[in-house]
């Protein structure tokens, strides 16, 4: 204990318990209070509130951001659209037979044009034996 603070429980007549602190003490302790009611003012807290909301807005957008930088967006466009299917689904199918010689898979694709010919999937890829 320091020499020029008094002892503890020294009560007065009205029931205190008087504490002698040092001047900085006591401004630091003032201070802290000042700062906590502060903290505790409506508009503080609505300040802290709108804080953290743009912070969640901040991590959405980052979010966002990566996960669409993650996608191939050519490969998105390159997609029929749901239109599209719908009008291709449209059109009547009728069976082609595979376009390579000796073959005779019987496909039904709408596509290509008849005009084209079509490959089943054994001869997708090895089309020098077409007819
Ligand atoms: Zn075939």
């Amino acid at each position: 204990m320091r020499s020029e603070q008094k002892p503890l429980s020294t009560q007065d007549s009205a029931g205190h318990d008087p504490v002698a602190l040092s001047r900085a003490e006591y401004e630091r302790l003032a201070h802290d209070a000042a700062c906590w009611r502060r903290y505790w003012q409506p508009d503080v807290v609505t300040l802290r509130q709108e804080g953290e909301a743009w912070r969640e807005l901040r991590r959405f957008r980052e979010i966002s951001s990566a996960i669409s930088a993650a996608i191939d967006w050519s490969a998105v466009a390159a997609a029929p659209s749901h239109a599209e299917l719908a009008r291709r689904r449209a059109e009547p199918v009728t069976p082609r037979r595979c376009g390579a010689r000796d073959c005779r898979m019987v496909l039904s694709v709408p596509w290509p044009a008849p005009g084209h010919d079509v490959f089943c999937p054994r001869h997708e890829t090895n089309r020098a034996v077409a007819a």
